[in-house]
C-alpha cells in the first residue's frame, strides 16, 4: 500500500518557494537548509524535491538518479558545514508515528558541531 503523500506540509510549501528557507545547497533532485530551531551548532536537513513521505518511500520508490543525488548532496553537507573531514556528526531519519516524524517530506538531519551524546535514551 503506497503512502499518501501530503502536498501542503511545510517541505513541500518551501520548494515551491512559498515560505523562506536558509538554503545551504542546492542540486537537481536535492535541497539542503538549516532547520530553523537548531538542536546542534550544525543542524541541517538534506531533502529530496521529489514528493516522498519517508525514507523507506525514498528508498523504495525514488528514482537511481534522485537517490544518488541525495547522497551526494548529504556527503557535500557533511562537508562544507566542516562535519567531515573533521570531528564528525550524525545523520538522523525519523519516520512515522514511534520515530516521531513531524514534517511527512522524507529528509535527513545533519547534526554536529558538538558532542551529540548516545544515540537513543533507553526505555528503561
Ligand atoms: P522531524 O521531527 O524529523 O519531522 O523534524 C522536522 C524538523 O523540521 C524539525 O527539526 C523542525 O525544527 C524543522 N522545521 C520545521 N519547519 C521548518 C522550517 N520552516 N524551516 C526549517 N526547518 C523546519
Amino acid at each position: 500500500m503506497p503512502k499518501t503523500y501530503d502536498p501542503t506540509n511545510i517541505f513541500a510549501r518551501i520548494l515551491r518557494g512559498e515560505i523562506p528557507n536558509k538554503t545551504v545547497l542546492e542540486t537537481p533532485h536535492s535541497l539542503a537548509f538549516h532547520d530553523i530551531n537548531p538542536l546542534a551548532p550544525v543542524h541541517v536537513l538534506v531533502i529530496p524535491k521529489g514528493a516522498y513521505v519517508d525514507f523507506d518511500d525514498f528508498a523504495r520508490n525514488a528514482t537511481d538518479a534522485e537517490i544518488v543525488d541525495f547522497n551526494r548532496a548529504c556527503a557535500k553537507v557533511c562537508e562544507v558545514t566542516g562535519c567531515s573531514p573533521g570531528e564528525g556528526y550524525r545523520a538522523i531519519t525519523n519516520a512515522g508515528a514511534h520515530g516521531m516524524q513531524e514534517v511527512p517530506h522524507y529528509h535527513l538531519h545533519i547534526l554536529g558541531g558538538r558532542v551529540l551524546g548516545r544515540m537513543i535514551a533507553r526505555a528503561d
